[in-house]
């Protein structure tokens, strides 16, 4: 079964992982829905970019902390392409301190972002991958989706829950033809990453290439950071046929650390 023709929502996918998995959908030949912050020109040159793979690429900048403006999204999608086929929940934010410093609003926004707007796309795309009889879900969590590192309360627990809600929707959704699964990287050079070297030097009192060697890859055993490639390439076999009867799982992308 070929994916082209198929149209997926990537959300959080102006930058990093997200942009990466839409480079390599439409080189597939799936319509791409982008989504995302940014410099409006750079966002059309990056949406221009995937049009010349020869799908059709929209970019939306539904804020995905927003509830109605993730509603709003997904009907236009509908609206405009017939159906949704394809979702991943890739959007993300991360803030590293200690959890007596951990402000309050920093993580009421790591959970909206990175585990509530999963749960209000997925509540919402569903409709219309059961109308067509076909679908996928893809829940980008992380390596902190399995394990823990000290001071990223919230992201730690928002991807802990992000495999709970990948269960859930699963076994729901497990006769419709639809799957519902979860990718947990390990670090991959983004600019999600870039940011929080500075703040881990200094929750450490390292300087910020100790934290490369002694924090990010040590936890890595093949000592290579993650690409965004491989992501793309993971997604894309989660779409495929011979993952039909996968469902409900999280696939670890993480050079061996959670193996350890
Ligand atoms: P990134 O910072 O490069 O990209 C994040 C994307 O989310 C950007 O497009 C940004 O505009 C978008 N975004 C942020 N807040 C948003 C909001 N309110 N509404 C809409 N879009 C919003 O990050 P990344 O490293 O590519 O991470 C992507 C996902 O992968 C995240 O869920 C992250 O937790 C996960 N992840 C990343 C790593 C890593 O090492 N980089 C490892 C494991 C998991």
């Amino acid at each position: 079964m070929s994916l082209a023709g198929k149209t997926a929502l990537i959300t959080g996918s102006t930058s990093g992982i997200g942009l990466g998995i839409a480079e390599g959908f439409a080189e597939a030949g799936i319509n791409v829905v982008i989504n995302g912050f940014g410099d409006a020109a750079a966002i059309e040159q990056e949406r221009a970019g995937l049009e010349a793979h020869g799908v059709k690429a929209v970019y939306y900048g539904a804020d995905m902390s927003k509830p109605d403006a993730i509603e709003a999204m997904i009907s236009s999608i509908v609206e405009e392409f017939g159906q949704l086929d394809i979702v991943v929940n890739n959007a993300g934010i991360q803030h590293v301190s200690p959890v007596e410093e951990f402000p309050p609003e920093e993580w009421d926004a790591i959970l909206a972002i990175n585990l509530s707007s999963a749960f209000h796309t997925i509540r919402t795309a569903v409709p219309s991958m059961k109308h067509a009889g076909w679908g996928r879900i893809i829940n980008l969590a992380s390596a902190h989706g399995l394990v823990a590192s000290p001071y990223k309360s919230a992201y730690v627990s928002a991807k802990h829950g992000m495999l709970g809600l990948t269960k859930t929707i699963a076994l729901e959704i497990a006769q419709d033809n639809i799957t519902c699964n979860a990718i947990c990287p390990g670090y991959v050079h983004t600019p999600m990453v870039e940011k929080q070297i500075p703040d881990t030097a200094n929750a450490r009192g390292l300087t910020e290439d100790e934290v490369i060697r002694d924090v990010l890859l040590a936890a890595q055993w093949t000592k290579k950071f993650v690409t965004v490639e491989q992501l793309a390439g993971t997604a894309l076999f989660l779409c495929s046929e011979h993952a039909e009867n996968i469902t409900g799982t999280s696939i670890a992308v993480d050079g061996g650390w959670t193996a350890a």
